[in-house]
């Protein structure tokens, strides 16, 4: 077997890999991969029909291989697209191809030059590879999670480069017969690259899918899924982070536990999907009063926690009122013509104190919520720091009736 040969073998065999690797990954969902499968699938078809040239009629070994190989490239891109949101366009990535092909049929039925085939072949390939690096680099997401878009775009782009090569060297004849598998050299190491292309190029798309797939499993691990607000495991991570930076000289830091007055009897009257109602517009308000630098999240129940990192008492009442107020003048409307439902809640608020554990500043803060609930309801009680334990009130208002 000649070494071209033998690359031909490799990279099908290859690409066989490849798609079997994207193909396990179909049931993820995203857009693109079913594109990405089927681009592999056309590579691993079309290699076979390479190699057995001489063997086979050229309408199979030059014309079919040429025009699956090029639409492998073309899937690639619109999958892509897809990933990144958009919609391919079939009808331009058609007609390249149609053009294409038709230079590859013309000058080999007609003409016979290998080298115009090949220059045609290569000017689509790397208008591909370009697009799809554009595409890659230009809708990647934000901050790290776009460095396996751009890792993949530098794939495109490098094979982008081969292509254009091989394509000008062929268009001035510098190479000799590209599509003698016997001869070596430059051909050898064009195929050698050829070989590369959709290999790597699908290794990118697995990790790109992968990447998209944690950083979803992150999302719901992190989110609560009925409120929008953080996770309480998130919330933790957070408090976490936040303490340890307080003691290496960030403090103060406050946290803000609230609960929802009566909310059984929200259930009680007007239905759980009433209850749910509640729960997600009070967390849109309080997660709109809040900085971007602060934490909301839910603990549980009608029960949610605001970290303040850098926020001292004064101020922490004055964020945790501004709460309470909005809420007292919340009317959540259940349904088109459903009851207006209105609420109100209890807060208790504590401030860091050194050496503490999230733990023992929730307990404290904790102890204000009761006190807060003690006292009537729809008020705010401070964690008083001069006798652990007790607290004290905002100015007692009037709680609304359950
Ligand atoms: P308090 O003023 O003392 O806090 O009284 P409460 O009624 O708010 O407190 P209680 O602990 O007696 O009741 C909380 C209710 O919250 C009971 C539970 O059914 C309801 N609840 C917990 N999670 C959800 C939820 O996700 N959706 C709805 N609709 N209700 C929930
Ligand atoms: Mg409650
Ligand atoms: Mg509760």
């Amino acid at each position: 077997m000649s070494v071209p040969t033998a690359l031909l073998v490799i990279t099908a065999a290859l690409s066989a890999m490849m798609l079997a690797i994207v193909w396990s990954l179909r049931r993820c969902g995203l857009p693109g991969v079913p594109d990405w499968c089927n681009a592999n699938l056309a590579v691993t078809m079309a290699l076979p029909l390479f190699a057995l040239r001489g063997q086979i009629s050229d309408m199979l070994s030059v014309v079919a291989a040429n025009a699956a190989l090029a639409w492998a490239l073309a899937m690639f891109y619109a999958g892509c697209v897809r990933f990144c949101g958009g919609q391919p366009r079939w009808g331009r990535l058609a007609v390249g191809a149609l053009a294409t092909m038709a230079v590859v049929v013309t000058w080999r039925y007609v003409y016979d030059v290998f080298t115009t085939r090949v220059a045609a072949v290569s000017a689509f390939n790397t208008v591909l590879c370009v697009l799809t690096g554009i595409t890659l680099i230009r809708k990647r997401p934000r901050g790290r999670a776009g460095s396996y878009h751009l890792t993949t775009a530098a794939f495109a782009l490098f094979f982008a480069t081969g292509h254009a090569a091989r394509g000008l060297l062929s268009a001035f004849s510098l190479m000799g017969d590209p599509y003698s598998l016997q001869s070596l050299g430059l051909n050898a190491l064009f195929l050698t690259l050829g070989a590369l292309v959709m290999p790597a190029l699908s290794m990118g798309a697995v990790l790109m899918i992968h990447d998209t797939m944690v950083r979803r499993l992150e999302d719901i691990a992190n989110t609560d899924g009925l409120t929008g607000v953080m996770s309480r495991k998130a919330w933790e991570d957070m408090g976490g982070r936040e303490i340890a930076r307080a003691a290496h000289g960030h403090p103060p830091l406050a946290l803000v536990i609230v609960d929802i007055d009566r909310f059984k009897a929200v259930n009680d009257t007007y239905g759980h999907a009433a209850g749910d109602a509640v729960l997600k517009g009070f967390a849109g308000l309080a997660a709109a009063q809040i900085r971007a630098t602060d934490g909301v999240g839910r603990l549980g129940g009608e029960e949610f926690a605001v970290l303040l990192p850098a926020t001292r008492m004064a101020d922490a009442l004055r964020l945790a009122e501004r709460i309470r107020t909005g809420a007292e003048q919340h009317c959540v409307q259940i349904g088109d013509h459903g009851a207006a439902v209105r609420y109100t809640i209890s807060g208790g608020i504590a401030c860091l104190r050194p050496g503490e554990s999230l733990a023992q500043l929730s307990a404290r803060a904790d102890a204000a919520l009761y006190r807060a609930k003690l006292e009537g309801r729809n008020r705010i009680v401070a964690h008083d720091d001069r006798q652990p334990g007790a607290g004290t009130s905002t100015p007692v208002r009037e709680a609304l009736p359950a």
